[in-house]
């Protein structure tokens, strides 16, 4: 296997892991299916409105100064 991209370069456009503010449930990215996953260990409420704690932190891209 020669990859050109390893899991640790998507941090780069994803963050890893987010944790919902209110439940508490944590999701881990995973890149071969290109969508969160629920950690077994923290599933949270599924009634919950998740907040995820991401937010403020993440941010995809730099916004120029306008
Ligand atoms: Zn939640």
């Amino acid at each position: 296997m020669d990859d050109p991209h390893p899991s640790m370069s998507i941090s780069l456009r994803h963050p890893t892991e987010r944790v919902c503010e209110r439940c508490g449930r944590t999701e881990r990215w995973n890149a071969d299916t290109d969508s969160w996953q629920v950690a077994a260990d923290a599933v949270g409420s599924v009634y919950c409105i998740h907040e995820w704690d991401i937010n403020g932190s993440f941010v995809p891209f730099e916004k120029p100064e306008e």
